[in-house]
């Protein structure tokens, strides 16, 4: 038996080394990767860039603790503060820990405007994390249960509805902020209506509260802007960054911005490992490289041709019920569960995930090339087309 702890559902593969969009498992198997180990390997598998600049900060100096400067992490809280146009940056080392982050300051503020129990509203659907508030923040009554007393605080609201917003803005005088993904992913590839978002920066503005936005997953430039809230020229109160930030090397990021600037002083939140010179370092060079190759661009581009490539090969196909996404954010819904798809895809040497038990999700890294995104409308198109067809 293994000593690991039983918590994933793993495929019986173990993968070796990647080399762009491909990776290799033990037995010498070759896969086409169209998931990027979940929205994290921005740019591919063994980017030259990349191991340059780890392998150098690696001989320098990989940790020397927040007790001291760190220029790199300075460096990058200036970067992301010029691409996101917010002020403040709090680094941490995961998607959960940045939404943390974001939630002890929406707490902070409210207690600031003397809320004695501030209130967040979290949608339908939402996935923030696995640690007790995240989870609790979290719409999936499966991944909360068992774990009670789940962290108060937080009112569900449906998705994309913004009369039920109004409602709990009508009724509960203790809310202080709205938390949502822009593009949720573990929900099964759902966008926020551009309107719906604006309307919210509108409603946070009227009402005092903060707008924070999960963009763990669908930021990075994944959506063909660096945040997708950019899609609809707002700027949040606070925004989340993890998965595809360091290419693969564990960080978060909290960006503050208006209200939200300027709450937290020495002793309010802090993390040990957070924004370390290697994380940093790494981070920096993915930034660099996405803006330097046009990898955002590339993303709308392959995003088309894979969505478009998928429709006209599926059009016949009954069972598909929405091909949707935005950049190299896709989700393909089918009118039946399909977790065994991610199954049947390594045999024909494909990883692809599926979510929200009948999605299958697509986040391939954004330095996926024409011929590549070609291969993967065709392999996938068969797998469907096998799979529906019995
Ligand atoms: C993955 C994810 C998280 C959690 O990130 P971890 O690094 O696993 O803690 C939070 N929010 C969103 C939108 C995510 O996709």
């Amino acid at each position: 038996m293994s000593h690991v702890m039983n918590t994933y559902a793993r495929l019986p593969v173990a993968l070796s080394h990647g080399e762009g969009s491909w990776v290799t498992d033990t037995e010498g198997k070759l896969y086409l990767d169209a998931l990027a180990g979940i929205a994290v390997s921005t740019l591919g598998h063994n980017h030259p860039d990349l191991i340059m600049a780890i392998s150098a900060q690696a001989g320098r100096l990989l940790h020397s603790s927040n007790i001291y400067r760190m220029p790199q992490q300075e460096q990058l809280a200036d970067k992301l503060a010029v691409l996101s146009g917010m002020q403040e940056v709090f680094f941490c080392n995961s998607g959960c820990e940045a939404n943390e982050a974001a939630i002890k300051l929406a707490r902070f503020y409210g207690h600031r405007r003397g809320v004695d129990e501030p209130q967040i509203i979290v949608m339908e659907k939402a996935f923030h994390g696995r640690t007790l508030a995240t989870l609790s923040a979290t719409g999936n009554r499966k991944a909360q249960a068992g774990f009670e007393p789940l962290v108060p605080g937080f009112i569900r609201a449906p998705f994309n509805d913004l009369a039920a917003v109004h409602a709990l803005a009508e009724q509960n005088p203790s809310i202080v902020a709205v938390m949502i993904e822009v593009v949720q992913g573990e929900g099964g590839v759902h966008m926020a209506d551009i309107e719906y978002l604006r309307a919210l920066r509108t409603l946070c503005d009227e009402r005092g509260w903060l707008l924070i936005c999960d963009e763990v997953q669908c930021g990075m430039g994944r959506t063909g802007t660096w945040f997708a809230f950019q899609h609809a020229g707002i700027v949040p109160d606070v925004a989340t960054l993890a998965k595809g930030l360091a290419g693969g090397v564990p960080i978060g990021a909290c960006l503050a911005a208006g209200k939200a600037v300027g709450l937290f002083g020495p002793g309010n939140h802090g993390s040990t490992f957070g924004g370390n010179q290697l994380a940093t370092t790494a981070a920096l060079t993915v930034l660099n490289v996405v803006e330097r190759d046009g990898l955002m661009g590339n993303a709308i581009r392959q995003g088309a041709l894979i969505r478009n490539g998928l429709g006209a090969a599926l059009a016949e196909v009954r069972g598909v019920v929405d091909i949707r996404g935005q950049g190299l954010m896709i989700g393909i819904e089918l009118d039946r569960p399909c977790a065994e798809l991610m199954t049947r895809a390594l045999s024909i040497g494909l990883l692809i995930n599926v979510t929200a038990e009948k999605v299958i999700r697509l986040l391939p890294p954004l330095t996926f090339s024409e011929e590549e995104s070609k291969e993967l409308v065709a392999r996938l198109a068969e797998l469907i087309h096998d799979f529906l067809k019995i």
